[in-house]
């Protein structure tokens, strides 16, 4: 990840600023103005939006998005769950898959560490039904399917309450296949949405749908700024 991200910072002929949070977007046929959290404001000939469907609602639109994307908005996707990382002690070549209604859906070894100690990887479908903190849960998740595996400790990261993400991968609920991510490729206005959420391949859940829907806008505008 870190080869990708700084090949693509590389490319760049301008500033990058983190920790900038948007707060507001005014769009028309000509630009866009963004206004910064921090009151700054920009503008621009275009604007690429790239923050994933769970972190729109931070933002206000000038003209609004349409009534049925906005709809999507309110809604989100349909993920809900969480990836976590398991310690366990001892060397374990591990794999492991629960019905519904088991916290973890999936678990396997992911990496052997030199502490004699075994990492696992897992996910589940409910972040509100696991304490990644909890040991003691972890231990008993993982009791049901090899009650020999002590576990040594867990974590995770809570994208689902994260506010700058708001999800995890962009599954489409029913119906929003075809009243969706679709909705959000519009291009009346000189706002553009870019990221895997609105990718036409490997939507939503890998960084491939993100880089794909990043360069085929950025291309778009290029070809527009040409004819123009
Ligand atoms: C737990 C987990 C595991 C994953 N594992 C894999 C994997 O193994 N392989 C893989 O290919 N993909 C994986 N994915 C999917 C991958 O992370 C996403 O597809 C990818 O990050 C999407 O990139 P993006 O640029 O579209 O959006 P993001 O990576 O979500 O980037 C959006 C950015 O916008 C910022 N932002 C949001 N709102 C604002 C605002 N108002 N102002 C300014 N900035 C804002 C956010 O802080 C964030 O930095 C995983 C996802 C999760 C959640």
């Amino acid at each position: 990840m870190r080869g990708i991200y700084e090949s693509i910072a590389a490319d760049l002929h301008t500033d990058i600023r983190l920790n900038t949070p948007v707060a507001a977007i005014a769009h028309d046929e000509q630009g866009a103005q963004v206004t910064l959290a921090d009151g700054g404001i920009e503008r621009a000939d275009a604007v690429i939006l790239t923050a994933p469907l769970g972190a729109l609602s931070n933002l206000s639109f000038t003209p609004a998005l349409p009534a049925k994307a906005q709809e999507v908005v309110d809604a989100g996707w349909n993920c809900t769950g969480f990836k976590i990382w398991i310690k366990i002690r001892g060397h374990h070549s591990f794999i492991a898959t629960a019905p519904t209604g088991h916290p973890i859906a999936m678990a396997r070894s992911e990496y052997f560490l030199d502490d004699d100690t075994t990492i696992l990887v897992g996910f589940g479908p409910d972040r509100t039904k696991i304490d990644w903190d909890d040991r003691d849960q972890i231990q008993e998740i993982v009791s049901r399917w090899r009650p020999d595996l002590e576990v040594i400790e867990a974590t995770s990261h809570d994208w689902g309450g994260d506010r700058w993400t708001g999800q995890t991968w962009a599954t489409p609920r029913s119906g929003q296949f075809l009243e969706g991510w679709s909705l959000f490729r519009g291009t009346d206005t000189r706002l553009r949405f870019a990221g895997a959420d609105w990718a036409k391949g490997w939507n939503g859940v890998v960084v491939d749908g993100a880089i794909e829907s990043g360069i085929t806008t950025a291309r778009g505008l290029i070809d527009e700024f040409r004819t123009a």
